[in-house]
C-alpha cells in the first residue's frame, strides 16, 4: 500500500500536470458523481494536497475531489486524451488541453465542499500529518506522550492514522529502527531519548522518503552501497524487507515478525529490549 510519501509525490505529479489550467474534460466512473462533471469542467484546480494516504484536488469554485487509494488505487499522468495500457478500471479522468491525470482502481472517491472537509469521515478523524511542513518534533513528541496513546503498543500506534497520518508499514519498521526502539514497547516503556528519537524519526524518515522517492536508509550508507554495486532493493531501507541480512549499523541479522497482521523488521542488537 502506498504510504504518505508516495501519496504526496502523486499529489505533486497531479498538480504539475493539471493545476492552474481550465479543464476541458472530467469524467467519473461512479454514477452518483457524474452530475459534477458539468460543474467541474472549465474550472481550475488551485492545489492538490495529500493528507496521510488521502488526496484532495481543490477547485477554485470551492469544490474538492477527495480520493483514497486504499490498496489498489493508482494515478497515471498522460498526454491529454491518451490512456495507459492496463487492466485496471478507470475511475476518474481529468484532462487539460495538454495533460491528463487518470485515477485507476480506487474505490473511495467523493466530491465535497470546503465546509465538508472538516466533517469528512476520514479527514476529520486523521491525526497530524507527518509530511505537513508545519509539523514540529515537539508536536509529535507530545502526541506520543498523550494519555490517549502512551499505553498503546507502538506497532499498532504507528499504523493508526488517527495517531499520526502518513505512516504505513515500511515507515513503521524504519522509524522504530532509527529510534532504537524494540517493536514490543509502548511509548510509556520508552526512555525520553527514545521518545525523542521516535518523534524526530517519524518526521525525518517520512520526509526523506518523500524527497528521495522512498529511500529511508542513511544517505551516506546508500552512496557507499551504490558504489559497491548494491541494488535499490538492497540499499533502500535500514531494516524493512531485510530479514536475515546484516544490520548496516552493527552487522547483526535483521529479524522479521508479524505484528497486527503486518510484517515488521528490526535489529535485535540495535533495538534491544
Ligand atoms: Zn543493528
Amino acid at each position: 500500500m502506498p504510504e504518505g510519501p508516495e501519496i504526496k509525490q502523486a499529489a505533486d505529479a497531479v498538480a504539475r500536470a493539471i493545476a492552474h489550467t481550465p479543464l476541458i474534460h472530467i469524467s467519473f466512473a461512479f454514477e452518483r458523481l457524474q452530475p459534477y462533471e458539468a460543474i467541474l469542467v472549465n474550472e481550475q484546480i488551485w492545489a492538490v494536497q495529500s493528507k496521510g494516504k488521502a488526496m484532495l484536488i481543490r477547485f477554485q469554485n470551492q469544490l474538492n475531489i477527495y480520493s483514497h487509494n486504499q490498496l489498489y488505487g493508482k494515478w497515471y499522468i498522460q498526454k491529454a486524451n491518451s490512456y495507459p495500457t492496463t487492466n485496471r478500471q478507470l475511475r476518474l479522468a481529468i484532462h487539460t488541453p495538454k495533460k491528463a491525470a487518470l485515477l485507476y482502481s480506487a474505490s473511495e472517491i467523493d466530491v465535497i465542499t470546503n465546509e465538508q472537509i472538516t466533517s469528512h469521515p476520514f479527514l476529520s478523524r486523521v491525526g497530524p500529518d507527518v509530511l505537513d511542513d508545519a509539523m514540529t518534533v515537539d508536536q509529535v513528541r507530545d502526541r506520543f506522550l498523550d494519555k490517549r496513546f502512551y499505553r498503546r503498543g507502538l506497532v499498532s500506534l504507528l499504523l493508526d492514522q488517527g495517531f499520526l497520518c502518513g505512516l504505513g508499514n515500511y515507515l513503521r519498521s524504519e522509524v522504530l529502527f532509527v529510534a532504537r526502539v524494540h517493536p514490543s514497547l509502548r511509548p510509556i516503556d520508552c526512555t525520553p531519548e527514545q521518545i525523542d528519537g521516535l518523534a524526530k524519526g517519524a518526521i525525518a524518515v517520512s520526509r526523506q522518503s518523500y524527497l528521495t522517492k522512498g529511500i529511508t536508509n542513511n544517505l551516506d550508507t546508500v552512496a557507499q552501497l551504490k558504489q559497491q554495486g548494491f541494488s535499490r532493493q538492497q540499499y533502500r531501507f535500514y531494516v524493512f524487507n531485510r530479514d536475515g541480512r546484516p544490520c548496516y549499523s552493527c552487522g547483526t541479522a535483521i529479524l522479521k515478525e508479524i505484528a497486527g497482521g503486518r510484517r515488521i523488521y528490526y535489529c535485535p542488537h540495535c533495538q534491544k529490549l
